[in-house]
């Protein structure tokens, strides 16, 4: 699936192919502004708050990383004039990070600055390993122009440098959102074994919450958020403290289990007309979503 994901003629195909495009539904909330922030509405009716990701990783000229940044300044005025309660996601690549650093640099800081001024949050992803450093780096300027509320940064547990990231990271300090990391890793630079990576996770966690920053602890897997909660209350650290995210339309039931439990819940919500890498990458992580999108392939 991570394979296919890459795929240029799949993606064409299955982009035009009105069938699969109706069950990306699920993973994917709409192709507009309008129908995510319909989304919202509803995750945020439900006790959930919400974080924007406007979906185009195929961005290969600098004119479409001008396109990317006029979308999400878009999305930070749909949400004042909403009053949706959200925040946003960006992935440098969007902006230019594989053929220009710099402009990606500058692109991401156009849309921090409108964030600030509108008193809301920058998330940036993290993407493969071979983006890790200058994605940190880049992340480590805007952090220095911008306060800890405004800008923030992804780590993945996948990896074998992060315990040694999230210490660095929090030395600024700046608020991390965790999670298990998403893309194909060689085993020199990710952990292979899943058990691994869960004890990372866990190790990484326990340093986040400890810190006394506001952090986000990204995962739907149950034992990573039962270590939370049980940290966190033998270290009197309180439900306000920090946020569970989950990822939209995945284990919706735990997200409003967690919300009415008085936990603070983030739903990632993606939208866009370029959703297949995106949703390939949520087939990989779950045999089983694979089923569910044959069964409705072949219900039509
Ligand atoms: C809010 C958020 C933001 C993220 N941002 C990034 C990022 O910036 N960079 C990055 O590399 N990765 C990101 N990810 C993806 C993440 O790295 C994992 O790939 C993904 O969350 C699955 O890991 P898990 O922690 O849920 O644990 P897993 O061990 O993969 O899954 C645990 C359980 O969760 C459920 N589950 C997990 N995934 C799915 C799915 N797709 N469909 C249905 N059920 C599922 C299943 O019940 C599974 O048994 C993000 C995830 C979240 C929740």
């Amino acid at each position: 699936m991570l394979f296919l994901s890459r795929r240029e003629g799949l993606k064409d195909f299955a982009t035009r192919f009105k069938p699969f495009r109706r069950m990306t539904e699920r993973f994917v909330a709409g192709e507009d502004i309008r129908t995510a922030v319909a989304a919202i509405r509803e995750l945020n009716a439900r006790g959930c708050t919400a974080t924007f990701d406007h979906l185009n990783e195929g961005v290969t000229s600098p004119a479409e990383t001008e396109g990317e940044v006029r979308e999400y300044k878009r999305v930070l005025a749909a949400i004042d004039e909403t009053g949706i309660r959200s925040n946003v996601s960006i992935k440098l690549t969007q902006f230019g990070l594989a053929f220009d650093p710099e402009l990606a640099y500058r692109n991401a800081r156009a849309i921090v600055e409108e964030a600030a001024r509108r008193g809301n949050f920058v998330r940036v992803d993290m993407e493969d390993s071979q983006v890790t450093q200058v994605t940190l780096d880049i992340f480590r300027r805007l952090r220095g122009e911008f306060d800890l509320n405004t800008v923030g940064i992804v780590l993945q547990s996948y990896l074998r440098r992060t315990e040694t990231d999230v210490q660095a990271v929090l030395s600024i300090p700046a608020r991390v959102r965790l999670c298990k990391g998403a893309y194909n890793e060689p085993p020199e630079v990710a952990f292979p074994d899943k058990r691994d990576v869960d004890e990372n996770y866990v190790r990484c966690m326990k340093l986040l919450l400890k810190s006394g920053v506001y952090h986000g602890i990204a995962t739907h897997d149950e034992n990573m958020i039962r270590a939370t909660k049980e940290f966190a209350e033998r270290e009197g650290v309180g439900k306000e403290k920090f946020e569970f995210q989950m990822l939209y339309g995945v284990r919706r039931d735990l997200q409003e289990r967690l919300a009415r439990e008085g936990y603070n819940v983030r739903v990632y919500v993606p939208y866009g007309k370029t959703w297949y890498p995106y949703f390939m990458r949520r087939l990989a992580e779950r045999p089983a979503n694979v089923w569910f999108v044959m069964k409705n392939f072949f219900k039509g």
